[in-house]
Formats: structure tokens, C-alpha cells, sequence
């Protein structure tokens, strides 16, 4: 035991959020046991592993504040750590809770220095950039989740089911409030037991991407075949101020899958969801660049075909396709970033098991 104290506080209190935010940047790792042996190990700062004594085939990984000011995510995540470490959730899986960028969430900023959830898959690795703590926390973080997966006990041949739920919030109101991102799965069907589990955490909006990402859910599911979404649960607020009752679906669907054989959800039903998938990405190219709607409006806003939405410059950017909406308009990114992203109605198109 490296930190009696420590121990002994998280065991009095389960706040891990607490611990992690008062050592932002490091925790030597320390491990104890809970009464009904599930093994805790603390890896690092905001990183917590949980293996229950009698394993079964599920590894689960909850993930939020890779952007540090969407606290909503931050508390149900905290809760839900506290829970199964005070014994109110006996947890039935493997679950590894990710805090991800610690001094940006004691900064109450998405970031301290640049976007941690553009720096996966080996992006954090480009030498040609200056490194900041956001390319260290992508690196270990994806060394975490590769740890996670690789490290089970059970070592028959039965393939184990992996699963990332990466949490946020969206910096704007949104027409559908929750909505999830559906990483590219390089022509491989999408899943009929996801989309179950996402309307169950009342998320009925889904994007489905057809290109390869940067972000943390691409990572997982690319890297490791694990089922991984980015989860926009809706508006950020402060520490606080979140009215936890918008939350409640998705707060008993994720206490469900880590404590119950099954969550409960109904049969898939493409029409109870409003599916898109990129149309094309508008780029900052440059300082000129001038969003042309009102800065509130709301993620999945579209408009009329020919709607002036944006100029840079000579350039003017307008809608071309009817149904064609917004989503994560953002002028003040850096020239050559994806200042806005066009989406279109789509359909799984029988592309689904
Ligand atoms: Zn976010």
C-alpha cells in the first residue's frame, strides 16, 4: 500500500473524481480490494480498473472529460465509480473508467493546450507538432485501453465482447438533444445491439461515418474491434448546474450493462432514429472565415438549398442538398481545422447485423 491515506479516503468516500482532480497530473498506481473481491486498481490519475472475481466475457470502458468543461459526464461517471466502490453497484463486468484530461477539467476548459479527442490512433505521435500534455494523456490513454483489453484473467477461446462509451456534451443546443457517433467500421455491418443499447440510453440520433478519425471512439473500435461510440448527451454546463433528470435513461442504461447480464431495450427499428452521415467537412483555410447564422444555433439546424452558411474569403459555402444540416459549427478553431461538418439523412441500408 504506496498511500494509506489516500487508500484509506477513497474507501471511506469512493471519490475518485476527487483524488484525481486534486493530482491532475500523476497518481503512482495502488490497488486494494472491495468486500465482494472485485480487484481495484488505480493505474493513474483519472484511470481506474475494476475486475470482479467471477469474470465473464464483457470488457466495458466509460469515458468522459476527454473535454474538461462537459461536466455532466464528468458526474455520471463519478457516480457511478463511487457507487460500485461504496458497494451500492455490485459490478457483473469488467470496467475500466477513464477521466480523461484532468487539469483541463480543474481549468473548467475543453482544453488546455489542444483538442485531446483529435489525437488518437497515433496522431499524439506527430513529430513535425510541438508536444503538449494533451498528446502525453492521448498516448497513455490509448495505452490504458490497449492494456485493459489485453489483460483478462479468463483465457479460454471464447472472443471477448468490447465495448468504449466515450461521454460528451456539445458546446450548442442541438434540434435532437442526445445524439451518438457511429465510428467508420471500413464496410463491416453495424450493429443491431448497439443502436438497442443507444435508444435505451435515449440516444435515438446517430451518426454514421464513413471515413477513418482521429477522435478516441475510432481508436477503440479500429484498434481493438471494441463497439465505441462518442456519446453528445447534450449542452455543457458548469459543475452543478446539469439537471441530472435529462439524464436518467442514459444514467440506468450504463449502471444496467455494467452490473447485468443484459440492459433492457426494445428490438431495432430503423425508423425510431434519425440517421446521417457526413455529407462534406468545411475547413478554416482562412483568418476571414465567417460562420453566416446566428452563434446559437443549434447542431442539425438545415436550411433551405442555396442558404449562404459560411465565406472565407472569395469562397462562400452553401447549402447543396436538401436535408443537409449543421453540426459542430466552430469559427474560432485554427486555420486549416474542420470549422463545420455537413451532414445528410441516411440509412442503414440493410448494412446492419
Ligand atoms: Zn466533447
Amino acid at each position: 500500500m504506496s498511500h494509506p491515506t489516500l487508500l484509506e479516503q477513497l474507501q471511506q468516500d469512493g471519490d475518485f473524481l476527487k483524488l484525481t482532480l486534486s493530482n491532475p497530473n500523476a497518481l503512482e498506481p495502488f490497488n486494494f480490494s472491495l468486500p465482494d473481491d472485485t480487484i481495484v486498481c488505480i493505474w493513474d490519475t483519472g484511470v481506474i480498473c475494476f475486475e470482479p472475481k467471477q469474470l465473464t466475457h464483457q470488457d466495458i470502458v466509460l469515458s468522459c472529460g476527454v473535454h474538461g468543461n462537459e461536466t455532466a459526464p464528468i458526474e455520471i461517471c463519478a457516480d457511478i465509480v463511487q457507487q460500485v466502490l461504496t458497494g451500492q453497484i455490485t459490478l457483473k463486468h469488467r470496467l475500466l473508467v477513464l477521466f480523461g484530461n484532468p487539469p483541463a477539467i480543474n481549468a473548467s476548459k475543453r482544453e488546455i493546450e489542444e483538442n485531446l479527442n483529435r489525437l488518437f490512433s497515433g496522431q499524439h505521435n506527430d513529430t513535425a507538432v510541438t508536444p503538449s500534455a494533451e498528446r502525453e494523456r492521448a498516448k497513455k490513454l490509448e495505452g490504458y485501453v490497449g492494456q485493459f483489453y489485453s489483460s483478462s484473467r479468463v483465457t479460454d477461446l471464447v472472443p471477448r465482447n468490447r465495448c468504449l462509451y466515450d461521454l460528451h456534451t456539445a458546446i450548442r443546443g442541438s434540434r435532437f438533444e442526445k445524439f451518438a457517433v457511429y465510428p467508420f467500421l471500413h464496410e463491416k455491418p453495424w450493429r443491431k445491439a448497439q443502436f438497442e443499447f443507444l435508444q435505451a440510453c435515449d440516444v435515438t440520433t446517430v451518426l454514421l461515418m464513413q471515413t477513418p478519425a482521429t477522435t478516441f471512439s475510432y481508436f477503440a473500435s479500429n484498434t481493438h474491434g471494441a463497439d465505441a461510440f462518442t456519446i453528445e448527451l447534450g449542452k455543457v454546463k458548469p459543475f452543478g448546474q446539469n439537471d441530472m433528470t435529462r439524464f436518467t435513461k442514459v444514467c440506468t442504461a450504463l449502471r444496467q450493462l455494467i452490473s447485468h447480464d443484459t440492459v433492457q431495450t426494445v428490438a431495432f427499428d430503423e425508423h425510431q432514429f434519425q440517421l446521417y452521415q457526413v455529407y462534406r467537412a468545411i475547413n478554416k483555410q482562412t483568418e476571414a472565415f465567417k460562420l453566416h447564422f446566428a452563434d446559437d444555433v443549434e447542431n442539425f439546424t438545415s436550411y433551405p438549398v442555396g442558404t449562404l452558411l459560411a465565406s472565407d474569403g472569395e469562397l462562400e459555402y452553401r447549402v447543396e442538398q436538401p436535408g443537409e444540416a449543421l453540426i459542430f459549427p466552430n469559427a474560432k478553431v485554427a486555420k486549416g481545422q474542420r470549422a463545420m461538418l455537413m451532414v445528410v439523412p441516411t440509412t442503414v441500408a440493410g448494412n446492419v447485423v
